[in-house]
């Protein structure tokens, strides 16, 4: 009987079948972060990961996919995909389900590429570069990462202390001197979020000029420092409403920015048109949209000039590909979000190895240098403002398989009976 849905491939000899899904919450380490593992029937496990509420998605991973991929063909990538995905856009394909679709979709592209012993970005037509353009955005080790076991609120992290890669910090009260250490170590663009205490102390609405100055000082410091040799990225974390955006808009206009980023809301897409059109200024959008219909739009309203996504969130490497395939079609370049975990990283990484129009890879060393150490077995290098493709198989790295002892706190899982 035909059906409108894709049913499960029938599994042959030659086939890799799902044997069991791990997942762990590193409370100690990244208390937002959700690891994911998948097994085969033939000793290859994938890994993947997504961010935020990850008790939620540790949920739809367990009591509702594993009905779909337990014992199913673990290389049937795209079918599963679509079966989840349709699945869940009945009911209303937000939050926690793609967090959770996204997360299996990577481990599903990590299992392929080590069973074709090739990185991802080979079985997905590349590689278009030899290595992937990164910029620092301003974390310390504490943005994200925490030792209260609970994550913050997004875009309310603290400034943190000062210190080697205290970057929020320096930003405030060194910029100058961070502008210049960020050059010479070949950094080409710098991410800041400047506005972010006055959005929480007077926010959505209105900014005063006055907090308008304070907050583009420091941007106007590391101009002064090494003119033009770094570009400022300016990222709002969506706080305000239109007329707030257009006065930081208007501020930052001699600072000439390279994008401004979620400075208003992203909640309907029209305003941020207008938002593009009345500021005049270019305009990057957004990790915080979510598969393709949302970009779609964003792109069909001419609301954009660079498009950022977040792999973890979207819909993993499948719909990350596919957007940037969507955004080459309007003549707009792609950058990869991180600040959320190392497979994020590398799925990014991946993907814009093999997307003509990827742009920046978003980086945050504070993050590489400290807990990313603890989760991943090897982290990247970057080099001259650039990290080189990874050359093992699949992801081109592998989560720390201490994180998913039995026992241990925030571990869970599923087996095939
Ligand atoms: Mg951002």
């Amino acid at each position: 009987m035909e059906t409108n849905y894709l049913p499960p491939i029938p599994l042959s000899d030659s086939n890799l079948k799902i044997t069991a899904i791990e997942t762990s919450i590193p409370l100690d380490l990244f208390p937002g972060l959700l690891l994911c593992r998948i097994h085969t029937d033939q000793g290859i496990i994938g890994c993947g990961e997504s961010y935020y509420i990850p008790q939620a998605i540790e949920a739809v991973i367990h009591d509702y996919f594993t009905h779909r991929l337990l014992g199913a063909d673990a290389l049937a990538i795209e079918s599963h995909w679509r079966f989840l995905y349709e699945r869940c856009a009945n009911i209303g394909v937000r939050g926690a389900e793609l967090k959770a679709l996204s997360a299996i979709d990577l481990a599903l592209w990590d299992i392929l590429g080590q069973v074709c012993n090739q990185p991802i970005y080979r079985l997905l037509g590349g590689p278009v570069r030899e290595k992937i353009k990164v910029y620092n955005s301003c974390g310390n080790p504490n943005y994200g990462p925490s030792t209260t076991r609970a994550h913050g609120w997004p875009g309310m992290g603290t400034i943190g202390e000062p210190g080697p890669l205290g970057d929020s910090w320096k930003l405030f009260h060194e910029p100058a001197a961070l502008a210049k250490e960020l050059v010479e170590l070949g950094y080409s663009a710098i991410k800041t979020w400047p506005f972010d205490t006055a959005a929480i102390m007077d926010g959505p609405s209105n900014i005063s000029w006055k907090d308008i100055d304070e907050a583009i000082k420091p941007l106007q410091e590391m101009r002064d420092a090494v003119g033009y040799d770094l570009e400022i990225l300016v990222d709002g974390h969506a706080h305000f409403h239109l007329p707030a955006g257009l006065r930081i808009a208007e501020g930052l206009r001699e600072i000439k920015p390279l994008w401004l980023e979620d400075i208003i809301k992203m909640d309907n897409i029209n305003t941020l048109a207008d938002f593009r059109r009345q500021s005049r200024m270019p305009i990057s959008v957004s990790e915080m949209l979510l598969t393709r219909p949302d970009y779609a739009e964003v792109l069909e309203k001419q609301a954009a000039d660079f498009v950022m996504i977040d792999p973890t969130w979207v819909g993993g490497i499948s719909e990350t590909k596919r957007i940037g395939d969507l955004a080459q079609t309007y003549n707009i370049p792609v950058s990869m979000h991180d600040c959320t975990g190392p497979l994020t990283l590398f799925a990014g990484i991946q993907v814009g190895a093999a997307l003509p129009n990827a742009f920046y890879q978003e980086t945050v060393r504070a993050q590489i240098q400290t807990v990313y150490k603890d989760l991943i077995d090897e982290v990247p290098e970057i080099k001259q403002g650039h990290i080189d493709l990874p050359t093992r198989p699949g992801m081109g790295v592998a989560l720390n398989p201490d994180l998913f002892k039995k026992g241990r706190e925030g571990y869970r899982i599923s087996k095939l009976k």
